[in-house]
């Protein structure tokens, strides 16, 4: 079967390089951070192709966009394609911007081509992905979602004291549109940020999830002591089961190759002396896996290798969860119809998990959702030297587009 609509490779990267101005870094990145005034130029420019191209503009309470192109059924729910615009402080030029434009140039694909979907196609920006400036990722997605209540978030402030709702009300984006409507699908095109891709040399990543992610503070109390004067066997220090327990997490983790994923991190010692056995060592272990039982298991292991460490030594220990992600499933009729569309395409792919968070994530407790990835030089992300090739951009685009006329044509 040849395909008859095709998206247009170099209008969506002449997109790409427009949108990356604004708001460019000298190292060739881009810094629009949530609910700025360069986000929000970033959006004024995103909002002005959807208008020429036809398309309507919704807000939802707190800043989701969602520009929609009508299909011929108006009772169809519509198939939603997008990411989001925000970036790091030092972000670079794709990092959901791809999935936004990606999403766009569909939309300017089947205008090319006269094309009427039976389900309305939508594209969607959600506020505030990175959570740099106001300490959240996926926030927008979150309350689309019903993860976080609006009011706890418009509350979140940044360093100077402004918050969430101050910028939605300055900006006029704190809109009516309805949280969590129901949708056919959702799709989102996204840079790898990873080197899997590049290293296999598959052009497309047919995601299938995302991996669970796990935080834990550990604490590991020993007894304070001089360090010259106390003998070596008269010690609590509780560096020894430190040191014991690293070892063993570092052979767990490669027990469980090459699916986990495990960081040890941020180790400090009370109190702040060199001269002292320390009292207490804190640490945090960021531990993530894609299956959610193989994950309790690891949970479990990690507690008893840190109990055993502490105990063989004599010291105290806590472990505490901080964070705690669920792992995500992508609808199998979502991961079908991209890996469908790649092979009609004759694009190169493998079915890859996501190492990252997105926004996927909180709009697939809502509705069917599958993701694209492309890969990225290096697996480089969140640097200003973030890179994909053009054709890269264009091969996306093109499954995103024929996935999309899929979902879209056989809504019910
Ligand atoms: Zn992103």
């Amino acid at each position: 079967m040849v395909n008859r609509v095709h998206t247009d490779p170099e209008r969506l990267w002449s997109r790409l390089m427009d949108m990356a101005a604004v708001g460019a870094t000298p190292a060739g990145g881009s810094n629009r951070q949530a609910l700025s005034d360069d986000d929000r130029a970033g959006r004024d420019l995103f909002v002005g192709w959807a208008e020429q191209a036809g398309c309507s503009i919704e807000l939802d309470g707190v800043g989701n966009l969602f520009a929609r192109r009508d299909g011929t059924d108006p009772d169809a729910l519509p198939v939603v394609l997008g990411s989001h615009l925000d970036t790091q402080p030092t972000g670079g030029r794709f990092d959901g911007v791809y999935g936004v434009l990606g999403g766009f140039e569909v939309v300017e694909a089947l205008n090319d081509h006269s094309v009427r979907t039976r389900a309305p196609i939508e594209v969607a920006v959600w506020t505030n992905e990175e959570g740099s400036r106001f300490p959240v990722s996926m926030m927008g997605s979150a309350v689309w979602a019903g993860v976080l209540p609006l009011d706890q978030v418009r509350a979140i402030t940044d360093r100077s004291g402004i918050s969430v709702g101050d910028e939605l009300d300055r900006l006029g984006w704190a809109g009516t549109a309805a949280f969590g409507k129901p949708l056919r699908a959702y799709l989102e095109l996204h840079i790898e940020q990873g080197p899997i891709l590049e290293a296999s040399g598959s052009s497309i990543g047919v995601v299938t999830g995302v991996q669970g992610i796990r935080w834990f503070r550990v604490t590991i109390e020993g007894f304070p002591a001089h360090a010259g004067t106390t003998p070596m066997d008269r010690r609590r220090d509780p560096s020894r089961p430190l040191g014991l327990a690293l070892s063993g997490l570092h052979d767990m983790a490669a027990a469980h190759a090459p699916q986990v994923r495990l960081t040890p991190a941020m180790f400090a010692s009370e109190p702040v002396s060199s001269n002292t056995v320390p009292d207490h060592i804190t640490f945090t272990i960021d531990m993530r896996h894609p299956d959610a039982a193989t994950l309790e298991s690891l949970d479990a292991e990690l507690r008893s290798l840190i109990a055993q460490a502490a105990e063989a030594h004599g010291c105290q220990h806590q472990v505490e969860v901080i964070n705690d992600c669920a792992p995500v499933v992508f609808d199998d009729e979502c991961v079908r119809a991209v890996e469908s569309a790649a092979q009609r395409c004759g694009i190169a792919y493998e079915r890859i998990g996501s190492g990252a968070g997105h926004d996927a994530c909180h709009v697939a407790l809502k509705a069917p959702t599958g993701m694209i990835f492309v890969p990225c030089e290096d697996g480089l992300s969140h640097n200003e030297a973030e890179s994909i090739e053009p054709e890269a951009a264009g091969r996306g685009a093109e499954v995103l587009l024929h996935a999309a006329l899929d979902l879209a044509d056989t809504a019910t």
